[in-house]
């Protein structure tokens, strides 16, 4: 069963408090900045977002006490020790920084730069929804017709995205290079397919296919377990498996062609189109003028430049028990967060809840409730780390994450009512723990 999203109750949040606000479409302009100059932590409440419940929220004890009432879906986590993994030794080898992938790359803007502001920034906020999740963009810009524009285009780059990853589109860049899978054909792919694919390869490589951007095959499956709420006969599985492979896709990196050797093989990119996405959008406000915003799809964030006299923007990871106020925050300004887990994905046969996350060695979603949040240079690194290490599980996946520059992790999990929260090193100074608070 799947569950819900809660993310229309915490919109009826956000319009309360957004007063007086200016309505364009669907975009707002809060006026509630000029208080922020006096009173910062009014800052925090508009800039809080809920990593996995897509929410702006203020950490006061009458929020805390408000947030009790929302039945907000919560996570709590264990870790279990593998007594044959060392966090001291990284069991996969270093990316190098050159292989992170740098922010996607976008035509140059045509039109002449923005001037200077003469007026203070206004916080601006639309929300749709994209991707199949819920979108929210907030920006601050004195000028609400630069940062609709801004916006608006930055929404049509993320839709133009999903064009390209959308796996339930047959006519989506992805199927086309699908239906050649197994016929010896090589396709020519766009950029923006290339540099995920690439990226994906490599991810796949370096957890030894923990990570598969292959997983197609399985994960059409247990959609339709979660629909049927049955578990598919074992040949669909095996049958799904031999499908499933990264090393059967080759690159043709001179021709920037692909070419799926095995037939059946589906590309999915759930576990990083959002993150992509998330940056390409970034990339598009900065160059309409307007780089101080954050953009949540889903769940997933990408921070740009930190709100006007801020040092960072404030998200708030859900707490793990429901009704309990969040424990972590992240505290940062340019750079990627991302969770993943089974909080709204899952199926429950036979009594066992399984995710939508896979575990491509045993074709077979995660059965452990976990949530793993993951900071990194970008939103694309961080969606792919955060999938990968829910897979790998705490002690190998951790130690993995150190591997990466500034880059940090933080794995929850739940057995039975009991939570136990593991972080990797540099977690607490990564998330800003440290920073000051009233900054
Ligand atoms: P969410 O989409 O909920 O934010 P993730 O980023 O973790 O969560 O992505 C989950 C999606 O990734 C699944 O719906 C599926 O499409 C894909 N996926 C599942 N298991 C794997 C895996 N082992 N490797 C790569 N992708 C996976
Ligand atoms: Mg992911």
């Amino acid at each position: 069963m799947e569950g819900s999203h809660p993310s229309s109750i915490i919109t009826r949040i956000v319009n309360r408090r957004q007063s007086p606000c200016k309505r364009f479409g669907s975009m707002s302009a809060n006026w509630d900045h000029e208080a922020d100059s006096v009173n910062r932590r009014k800052i925090d409440m508009h800039d809080f977002s809920y990593l996995t419940g897509i929410s702006l929220h203020e950490p006061s004890p009458r929020t805390a006490c408000r947030q009790k009432l929302v039945p907000a879906a919560i996570v709590i986590c264990l870790i279990i020790l593998c007594p044959q993994c060392s966090i001291a030794e990284p069991a996969y080898p270093r990316l190098s920084p050159s292989e992170i992938p740098p922010l996607p790359a976008h035509p140059a803007s045509q039109r002449p730069p923005t001037p200077p502001a003469r007026h203070l920034p206004v916080r601006w906020v639309r929300e749709s929804e994209e991707m199949a999740a819920p979108l929210r963009i907030i920006c601050y810009h004195p000028d609400g017709v630069v940062a609709d524009r801004a916006m608006a285009r930055a929404i049509a780059r993320i839709h133009q995205l999903n064009a390209v990853f959308n796996d339930y589109d047959p006519t989506s860049e992805v199927r086309r290079l699908c239906e050649t899978a197994g016929t010896g054909k090589k396709v020519q792919v766009s950029d923006d397919l290339w540099r995920l694919l690439a990226l994906s390869l490599k991810i796949s490589e370096q957890t030894s296919g923990a990570f598969d951007v292959t997983i197609g095959p399985i994960v059409r499956l247990w959609r339709r377990a979660r629909m049927s709420r049955e578990m598919p006969p074992a040949w669909r599985f095996d049958q799904a498996r031999q499908a499933v492979g990264y090393q059967w896709v080759r690159l043709y990196p001179e021709e920037r062609a692909v070419e799926l050797l095995r037939s059946g093989m589906r590309l999915d990119f759930g576990a990083v189109a959002k993150g992509y996405a998330i940056d390409a959008a970034l990339q598009v406000m900065r160059e309409e003028g307007v780089p101080s915003a954050l953009i949540d799809l889903g769940g997933d964030l990408g921070l740009g430049d930190p709100p006007p006299d801020r040092h960072h923007w404030t998200v708030a990871v859900a707490a793990v028990k429901p009704g309990e106020p969040p424990s972590y925050f992240v505290r940062r300004a340019r750079c990627g967060v991302a969770t993943s887990g089974d909080r709204y994905r899952f199926v429950v046969i036979g009594g066992k809840r399984y995710s939508h996350i896979v575990d491509p060695r045993t074709g077979v979603g995660l059965t452990d409730q976990s949530e793993v949040t993951v900071i990194a240079p970008n939103a694309t690194l961080a969606d792919a780390l955060a999938t990968a290490v829910s897979v790998l599980g705490p002690e190998k996946g951790l130690a993995w994450v150190e591997t990466f520059p500034d880059t940090a992790a933080l794995y929850l999990r739940l057995v039975g009512d009991h939570t136990e929260v593991h972080t990797s090193k540099r977690w607490k100074e990564l998330s800003g723990e440290t920073a000051d608070a009233q900054l």
